[in-house]
């Protein structure tokens, strides 16, 4: 098809305004969070800003019949290059669908459309005294739908599960423009849980334009305490500590002096700078439950070698400890002009290794590495820190994260915890996946998406591609059974 051609169908279906071609334009939409080298950076042919779901399954119609590929995209925050056309094509941004359509306070549940800010909701509903638990820290800009699409983690995580345990039924609009209402099998509406396919899929299979979820209540009490340590092993070993004792904090958060170094100075949260690394535990409940819990925990981190423990007396006093946490990211620009943010899980019982690891991988290539952690789930945030405009310097951090990759699946570890695979993991997936694994999940790609149009080369390495595998898959049941599929 023709630019101009489908410049002028696009504007057909959203309107003038609501259609972005122009290079300058669309020079943002050739990132997200990413780090340009570590996924590769793509012009889509043009952006499209639906405002309602007839709109989005159109531009799908319009994609299929033109034979190009579609990418949706919530606010690009991602950080494995999943909303990235790098095979052009149409990006759907879902950035102006940001209704919250309705809010049940007795089921707690709420229908979104996907553009919703992920705090924004939790905020929307506070008054009816409930939350949105998945708490990413980007959840100032992050959307629902790339929430949905990444599986999104975040602190509280730990208590509450990830956002798969948020999701009850979504609204999809399939590569064929047809728009699906999926409904969760765990909770009771029986047949294939198409969501829980749904959930994770980074795009690959549809694209969500509403999402029925549930909301949690704000428990009745939360205590926040630091505990602070003279080495990061004794902090990993008050983790596995508390842990192991039976407790289950809502959030356990591991900084690293590095990390104090960055967000001590810009937001005076109160972190002891000469502490090799902090615990930020959060307890929440019944208010007896909580105190005796919180009490335990004292014991469990000064057992385990604590240098000093606070137990934050007020909210103000309990906000500024979790600011510095959730703002720790910005501040790294106090040490350095970039960063290369990993995402990877480990056992908890190999958290003192994997922290030791990470210093050698830090002293070897000459590159300071700031940990900032879901400690309590063993998800590691080994953030590489760098200067791009030196010369070498992004070729360093490659080598360094893929001593950083390797490392973590050689403790036993998951490529991600909640960054999602994108392009920027693809091609590590053998590391953890047999060969029949991967084939099932080209399989399910292709299920959903036969012609590989929605979001196209993501997750699945090179020669596990749905159309190599598709393929394969013809050309056997060509010579096995004589069936040429069409
Ligand atoms: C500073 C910072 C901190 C972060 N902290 C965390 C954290 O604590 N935990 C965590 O899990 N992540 C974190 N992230 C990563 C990121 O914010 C999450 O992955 C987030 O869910 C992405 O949302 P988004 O709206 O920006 O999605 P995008 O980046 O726009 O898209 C991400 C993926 O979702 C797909 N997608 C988006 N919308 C839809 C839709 N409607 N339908 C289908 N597919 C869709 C895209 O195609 C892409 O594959 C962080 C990122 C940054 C920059």
């Amino acid at each position: 098809m023709d630019r101009q051609v489908l410049l002028d169908a696009l504007e057909r279906i959203v309107g003038v305004g609501g259609v972005k071609h122009r290079p300058v334009d669309l020079l943002v939409y050739e990132y997200d969070g990413s780090v340009d080298g570590a996924v590769d950076t793509a012009a889509p042919t043009a952006v499209v800003l639906p405002r309602t779901t007839e709109q989005v399954a159109a531009i799908v119609c319009l994609a299929r019949d033109a034979g190009i590929p579609v990418v949706a995209r919530g606010a690009g925050t991602g950080l494995s290059g999943g909303a990235i056309a790098q095979q052009g094509g149409i990006i759907v941004s879902l950035t102006r669908m940001t209704q919250v359509l309705e809010v049940d306070p007795i089921d707690r549940t709420a229908l979104v459309e996907p553009g919703v800010i992920n705090l924004e909701l939790s905020e929307g509903v506070r008054d009816r005294r409930m939350f949105f638990a998945p708490d990413p820290s980007s959840q100032k800009a992050c959307t629902i739908g790339g929430n949905v699409a990444e599986n999104s983690g975040g602190p509280h995580c730990l208590k509450y599960g990830v956002t798969t345990n948020h999701v009850l039924g979504l609204e999809v609009v399939l590569a064929d423009g047809s728009v699906v209402w999926t409904e969760s099998a765990r909770d009771g509406y029986g047949g294939l849980d198409l969501t829980a396919a749904m959930v994770g899929s980074e795009g690959m299979f549809g694209i969500v334009t509403k999402a029925r979820l549930k909301m949690t209540p704000i428990p009745a009490a939360t205590s926040v305490m630091l505990a602070a340590f003279g080495s990061l092993d004794d902090a990993s070993s008050a983790v596995t500590g508390v842990i192991a004792a039976g407790h289950l904090p809502a959030s356990l958060e591991m900084m690293d002096n590095l990390t104090i170094q960055a967000v001590e100075p810009a937001y005076h949260a109160g972190y002891p700078l000469d502490a090799a690394g902090i615990l930020l535990i959060e307890m929440d409940g019944h208010p007896d439950e909580v105190s005796a819990s919180s009490a335990e925990v004292e014991l469990l981190c000064r057992q385990a070698g604590a240098t000093s423990f606070r137990l934050a007396e007020t909210a103000t006093e309990r906000e500024l400890l979790w600011k510095g946490r959730k703002m720790a990211l910005a501040a790294m620009g106090r040490l350095a002009p970039n960063y290369y943010l990993h995402d990877t899980v480990v056992p908890r019982s190999r958290l003192n290794d994997t922290l030791a690891a990470v210093g050698d991988i830090s002293r070897t290539h000459d590159l300071p590495i700031a940990n900032v952690f879901h400690a309590g789930d063993g998800n590691l945030h080994p953030l590489v820190l760098f200067d791009r405009r030196k010369s070498g310097d992004v070729e360093r951090v490659l080598a360094a994260s893929h001593d950083l990759i390797h490392t973590c699946i050689e403790m036993g570890g998951a490529l991600s915890g909640e960054h999602g695979i994108g392009t920027e993991k693809r091609d590590y997936m053998t590391l953890v996946f047999t060969e029949s694994d991967l084939r099932a999940m080209a399989g399910l790609k292709n299920a959903f998406d036969p012609h590989q149009r929605m979001n196209p080369e993501k997750v699945l390495p090179k020669g596990y591609m749905c159309g190599e595998v598709r393929a394969l898959h013809m050309e056997a049941m060509r010579q096995q059974h004589g069936i040429v599929p069409v």
